[in-house]
């Protein structure tokens, strides 16, 4: 339904100071721009919303997620905040395989809780997918159609050894319709992301790179974006924007200037 993403060291102004004050530059700003996100998106209507963070030196992705209406995930990141990062996803859930439950939520972690994927769409041929990855020892702890993308990227990260690569692999093999975000704890300063038949746009900033859904999505942080073609790969970084095809040949996006008040 809804997608956010982040990779950054923070607001140009603050982060000579941030950096030096994290020495690894991780901060709270990720999970702030992707809430925001999620707030801004709400209008679309959703039964869920969760997060999953990344920061350098952590072994594994951190995540929150929970059915019902934003405030439910901010009341659970209240009792249980989570560190400093440098990179985030987030995501607000319109259900369409398996019920609304915090189970079924996005963010769906895989490869041992390094790997976190939130989608947007329907995966059409996840039953034969998820069955081929069980019986290659992957452990599904829902019933979405989405869970099936984060076991196969993981299986594609550990035979391509790039984030990005494994990426195209993966929407390779899926049918229907996706925008797909992903972290890895491999890759802290990175999300990867990739669209068929469902849209996702680059918000470009100084020193962070943005994604989303929709422009509401980043819309009170930059104006300068990117919208990606069909059939696309972006990998965004604190200061790189890479756009591929499916096949890992290099592509462009097409730019643009967000015509939008985002005081609204
Ligand atoms: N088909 C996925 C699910 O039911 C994604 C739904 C969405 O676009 O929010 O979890």
């Amino acid at each position: 339904c809804g997608i956010v993403g982040y990779a950054g060291l923070g607001p140009s102004e603050n982060r000579v100071e941030q950096a030096s004050a994290a020495r690894d530059g991780a901060s709270d700003r990720p999970l702030e721009v992707v809430l925001e996100g999620l707030r801004r998106l709400e209008y679309r209507g959703y039964d869920s919303a969760g997060v999953a963070l990344v920061g350098p030196g952590s072994a594994e992705v951190t995540s929150a997620k929970k059915a019902g209406k934003l405030a439910n995930l901010l009341a659970e990141l209240a009792e249980r905040p989570l560190p400093a990062a440098t990179a985030a996803v987030g995501h607000t859930r319109w259900a369409t395989h398996g019920g609304p439950t915090d189970g079924n939520a996005h963010p769906h972690v895989a490869d041992d809780g390094r790997l976190a994927v939130i989608h947007n769409g329907i995966i059409e041929n996840f039953s034969e997918l998820r069955e081929m990855l069980a019986a290659e020892g992957a452990t599904f702890l829902s019933q979405t159609d989405t869970e099936v993308a984060a076991h196969l990227l993981a299986r594609e990260y550990r035979a391509a050894g790039d984030l990005t690569a494994a990426m195209a692999a993966t929407a390779r093999r899926l049918h229907g319709t996706f925008t797909l975000l992903a972290v890895h704890a491999d890759a802290p300063d990175t999300v990867v992301g990739a669209r068929h038949d469902s849209p996702l746009v680059v918000g470009l900033g100084e020193g962070e790179n943005f994604l989303g859904s929709d422009v509401a999505a980043f819309v009170a942080q930059t104006k300068e974006a990117l919208e990606l073609g069909q059939d696309q790969v972006v990998t965004i970084t604190p200061t790189t924007v890479e756009v591929t095809d499916f096949d890992g040949a290099p592509a462009e996006g097409k730019r643009f200037t967000v015509d939008w008040d985002a005081a609204a």
